[in-house]
């Protein structure tokens, strides 16, 4: 029984409008999970800067909590958020998160300091320098991401790569090879996991996982346990896409189960 736990219903902003809480537990237990997490988006300089809409929260909130007593004897519902760039406004998402009772909090980085979000910039238009730098600039803040602290989950490490594959372009990621291994030494030394996210692996998304099979051995070699799952599904069809894919990428870099923090303790599940 495997695990979807990065997932968001129609309460994110781009969330598909079939996307009820109640669809997305259908949906899960039409495919045989047995824990599902709603994880919406709240990039908290949408609350601040006005950038990202604000997620409704007490909206969601009830929406969970009621779908985990109808699913009670069927699904585990994990109440999550997709917190981005928590570091960038550290108070706010600190309130944020004492507000509400988050079973599971996946941090991600969806913009840069001062930049737009990864997922608007034409990468066409840029040298393989520039990109190399923007990516550059990425660890650096999911470094300063890791140490807001507060996660369970850090989500989609090279969430700028697909973009730039779908862009026509490429990140080389050997030069990066120190800086990836001290930012995946945090990751393990925070008690973080990394998520294998499965959404950009059709090739018209950018034919990769997240982070790419590379990234995840390296991580295994240095001794990374904690890891979990995610379709960022957006629509309840695309819950647990690609899984099959996802388990054998996992097997090969030699994790054998899924194991992920939450506020509620250490989650696993055997990969098989
Ligand atoms: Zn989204
Ligand atoms: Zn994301």
């Amino acid at each position: 029984m495997l695990a979807d736990l990065h997932t968001h219903s129609r309460f994110s902003f781009d969330g598909a409008p079939e996307a009820t809480v109640e669809a997305l537990c259908e949906t899960a237990i039409a495919k045989g999970l047995s824990h599902l997490a709603v994880t919406d988006h709240c990039d908290i300089n949408g609350e601040i800067e006005g950038i990202y809409a604000i997620l409704d929260k007490d909206a969601v909130f009830d929406a969970v909590e009621k779908a985990k007593k109808k699913y009670v004897d069927r699904l585990t519902l994990l109440f999550g958020v997709e917190l981005g760039q928590a570091y960038q406004y550290p108070a706010q998402s600190r309130a944020l998160l004492d507000r509400y009772p988050y079973d599971i909090v996946l941090g991600s980085l969806h913009n840069l300091r001062g930049e737009q979000d990864f997922y608007y910039m034409d990468y066409k238009a840029q040298t393989d320098a520039q990109i190399a730098a923007l990516f550059d600039r990425s660890l650096d803040e999911t470094m300063e991401l890791l140490d807001f602290g507060g996660i369970h989950v850090l989500t989609h490490l090279t969430y700028m790569h697909r973009y730039v594959r779908r862009g026509g372009k490429d990140i080389d990621f050997a030069p990066f090879r120190e800086k990836l291994i001290t930012l995946l030494e945090k990751v393990i030394q925070k008690g973080v996991a990394l998520e294998l996210n499965t959404s950009a692996l059709p090739p018209a998304r950018g034919g990769v996982f997240s982070p790419t099979m590379e990234i995840l051995s390296l991580y295994r070699s240095l001794g990374g346990k904690l890891i979990s799952l995610g379709s960022d599904a957006h629509a309840p069809q695309n819950i647990a896409q690609h899984f099959d894919a996802a388990k054998s990428a996992l097997l090969d870099c030699g994790f054998a189960e899924l194991a992920v923090p939450t506020k509620n303790g250490l989650l696993t599940f055997p990969i098989s």
